[in-house]
Formats: C-alpha cells, sequence, structure tokens
C-alpha cells in the first residue's frame, strides 16, 4: 500500500480525492500523504512514515492526536449508544462547561460543524434585527453556507475562488464585505445600507493568522451597540484554542452570539452557537427560527467535549506553555528566514501561530495576498520531505498540541533552518 495507489482509488470515487479541499496539495504541489494513524505531537501515512503534525486536524486536537482520556470518554459513552435522538444529560453537561466560563452567554445550541453553528448564528441574527443585510470581512471564513463564502478565507482562497460558484446573487447581494482592522470600512458599509448582523473571526485563523487590533475591536463593537447590530463572534477556530475563552480573554470584548467549534468537541463533530436568553430563545422550539440536526448533541459526541474541556479546565498553564512552545516555533522561523535573507512575518496567539512569506505586516486579506506564494509551496514541499506538516495553503494558520515537547519544536526548526536553504 502505497499513497500513491491509495490515493489514485479516492480520486476515482471522491472528487479530488477529498472529503474537503483544504486537504488537497493543490496550492503547494503534488498529493497528500494518505493517513493510517494519529499518536500524540504527530500523524503516520500509510508507508509508515511519521510527521511532527501541525494541523492537528485543522485545530480540534489540543491535546494531540489519539488522547487517552478523550478515547476512554468516547468508548465509555459508545457502549451506551451513538445517538439517541432525544435529550441526554451530557448535552446539560457540555453546555454547563462552556457557558460558565462566558459572563455574557445565556443559552448555547449544539451542532455537528462549524457550518451549521454560523450559518444558524446568521439566521437567528437576522431574525433578532429584522434585518437581512449582513456584514463579513474580507479573509474571514464562517463555514460554506451561501451567505457567508463571499470573499471567503482559507479553501476558498488557497483554491483562488473567494466567492463560491452556485451561490445565488439573491443571497450575496446582502453580504456586504468589509476590510479587516479597518473600522472606516465598517463605518461606510453600515452608513450606506441597513445592516442587523456583524460577523467576525476576532482572531483571524482563515487568511493565514491575523489577530484583530484591540482598537478595532473595540471600536466595532461600539458600532454595533450604536445601531443595535448583532454582533457574531465566530471562534470555531480560536475558541479554547487562543485562550480557555477566545478571544475574551485577549480583548475583553463580548459578542451577542459567539459560535464555537472544533476544540468545543475533541475531535468529534461538535459546535454550537451561543448567546444571551433573548436571543436564543427565538430558537425553535421557543421561537420561530427553525434550526435543527439529527445527530446534534449526540452522546459519544458530547463525551468528548466534555472529557476535552475539563481537561483544559485542570490545567492551569495549557494556554501559557502551548504559547510558549508556539513563540519559539516562530521565533525559530523568523531566526531562520532572517539567516538565509528570506521575508517572512509571523504571528502567535496562545496555540495559534501563523507565518507569511511576505515583505510587510498582514493586518488584512489585501496583505495576505501579497503574500509570495510560490515561496510557500516549496517551503512546504521541503518540510513534508524532513517530516514536519504544515498546513497545506499560506493562508492557513499552524496549532500547538499539548503533547509537542520542545525538542519537537526544535527538531521542527532544524527542519526548516534546512528548508529555508533550499528556497
Ligand atoms: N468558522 C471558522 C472561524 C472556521 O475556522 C471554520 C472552519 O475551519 C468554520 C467556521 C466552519 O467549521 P466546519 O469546518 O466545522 O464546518
Amino acid at each position: 500500500m502505497t499513497n500513491k495507489t491509495e490515493f489514485a482509488k479516492a480520486m476515482k470515487f471522491i472528487p479530488g480525492g477529498v472529503d474537503s479541499p483544504v486537504r488537497a496539495f493543490g496550492s503547494v504541489g503534488g498529493e497528500p500523504f494518505m493517513v493510517k494513524k494519529g499518536k500524540g505531537a504527530y500523524i503516520y501515512d500509510v508507508e509508515g512514515r511519521k510527521y511532527l503534525d501541525f494541523v492537528q486536524s485543522w485545530g480540534p486536537l489540543i491535546f494531540g492526536h489519539a488522547d487517552k482520556d478523550i478515547q476512554k470518554a468516547v468508548c465509555d459513552a459508545a457502549k451506551f449508544g451513538l445517538s439517541f435522538g432525544a435529550p441526554s444529560p451530557l448535552e446539560t453537561k457540555l453546555a454547563k462547561l462552556v457557558l460558565d466560563k462566558f459572563p455574557f452567554l445565556d443559552k448555547i445550541r449544539f451542532t455537528s460543524s462549524g457550518t451549521e453553528a454560523t450559518m444558524s448564528a446568521i439566521r437567528l441574527a437576522r431574525a433578532y434585527s429584522g434585518k437581512d443585510g449582513i456584514i463579513k470581512f474580507a479573509g474571514c471564513y464562517h463555514g460554506h453556507s451561501d451567505s457567508l463564502l463571499v470573499k471567503a478565507g482559507s479553501g476558498a482562497t488557497t483554491f483562488g475562488y473567494s466567492s463560491s460558484a452556485g451561490v445565488p446573487e439573491d443571497i450575496a447581494k446582502n453580504t456586504f464585505v468589509a476590510v479587516y482592522n479597518d473600522i472606516q470600512s465598517v463605518k461606510a458599509i453600515v452608513k450606506a445600507n441597513d445592516i442587523g448582523t456583524i460577523i467576525i473571526e476576532p482572531i483571524a485563523g482563515n487568511m493565514g493568522l491575523v489577530p484583530a487590533k484591540a482598537e478595532f475591536l473595540s471600536e466595532l463593537r461600539k458600532i454595533c451597540d450604536e445601531k443595535k447590530i448583532v454582533l457574531i463572534m465566530d471562534e470555531v477556530m480560536s475558541g479554547f484554542r487562543a485562550s480557555a475563552r477566545g478571544s475574551y480573554d485577549v480583548y475583553g470584548i463580548a459578542g451577542d452570539i459567539v459560535t464555537f467549534g472544533k476544540v468545543i468537541g475533541g475531535g468529534m463533530s461538535v459546535a454550537a452557537f451561543a448567546g444571551k436568553s433573548e436571543i436564543m430563545d427565538l430558537i425553535s422550539p421557543l421561537g420561530g427560527v427553525y434550526q435543527a440536526g439529527t445527530l446534534s448533541g449526540n452522546p459519544v459526541a458530547m463525551a468528548a467535549g466534555i472529557a476535552s474541556l475539563s481537561k483544559i479546565y485542570a490545567k492551569k498553564n495549557l494556554y501559557k506553555d502551548l504559547n510558549s512552545l508556539a513563540k519559539r516555533f516562530i521565533n525559530g522561523l523568523s531566526k531562520a528566514a532572517k539567516k538565509h535573507g528570506i521575508a517572512l512575518q509571523t504571528a502567535c496567539v496562545g496555540s495559534m501561530f501563523g507565518y507569511f512569506f511576505a515583505e510587510d505586516e498582514v493586518n488584512n486579506y489585501d496583505d495576505a495576498l501579497k503574500s509570495d506564494t510560490k515561496r510557500f509551496a516549496k517551503f512546504h514541499r521541503e518540510m513534508i520531505k524532513r517530516g514536519v506538516f504544515l498546513a497545506p495553503s499560506q493562508f492557513e494558520t499552524g496549532f500547538i498540541c499539548e503533547a509537542m515537547s520542545k525538542k519537537d519544536i526544535d527538531f521542527a526548526i532544524k527542519m526548516a533552518d534546512e528548508a529555508m536553504a533550499n528556497l
């Protein structure tokens, strides 16, 4: 069994051989390796090669692959059944675990994907505000629902069609696109249009890692308060990743609705949206906003989320430790880049890190697009050859997991130094 033969088989039956386009190596060249298993900081392909994994399933695996405690929770829960289609106390337990950390959120509803969470949050915000117009920011990705696939980051940018084919013009026309970290662009749209909702990744991770400026975010909150606009903080990626309370710990700015995903499921399909009762009680069956899911809140997924969050809360220095590894890595990358005369911009927040092959600081999508993607592609290939798996796109974020050690990071830095020598 080789990566090549297995991928060829996949290509025959699955479009592009992948169930999510970011997994393809389209923008970096070549084909993805086919995974056999993951353990801790490492992922193994079907040929038995191992890679230090900075993708970590695109964020969820904060404790690394096949974490023993999460695995046990999943197996224990599975013994009682995989899905009930009726409420179970596990849902309440995970709801409480999330909500207890956020003084400004009263209620939460679980979904199976971040896409569903943001899509439902938008519907809810529209119902609450009574207005169809929404603002999103260029380069932010909020999943693949119609209203939000306009100038989107992540795979949509990687493959060069940031607004998807198949999205009806009638839907897209209600989505206005502002410039990240540029409050004037928001003011101009709000002045000229009837806007009821603004959705933002407060720590943008889908155009590469671009944290919001504190002043920009507080101005955004002010505009929403003044104009009675619902502010949705999309923390599907940054929630429990940047810090236990995501961007709230970094900026102290509350969203009216917050969406979660990735880490809150510990590797299982869990996402959620949460808000004050006044907003959340508009959802069916209490209110007229319809939202549903056959497998939403299933016991196995809830058990994984409970195990993941309980472990997070039990480790006092978790984010400090993860951040020191993230800093160690980007400092190492910067040093290597300097040594080889390569322009590199870096960022990190909590366990998230990013790097752009760009001359100037990156504060928004246009800045990110100035990166040298050819150089990135070569760097990526050189790192894969050396057993380090980075996200196969310039416009993604990297993730540190608890299973990584300083030794792992130093190995990755050494490999990056060698890779950069070949760029
Ligand atoms: N929102 C953000 C900020 C994300 O990063 C993602 C996925 O990467 C989503 C929403 C969509 O989540 P999912 O892929 O679970 O549908």
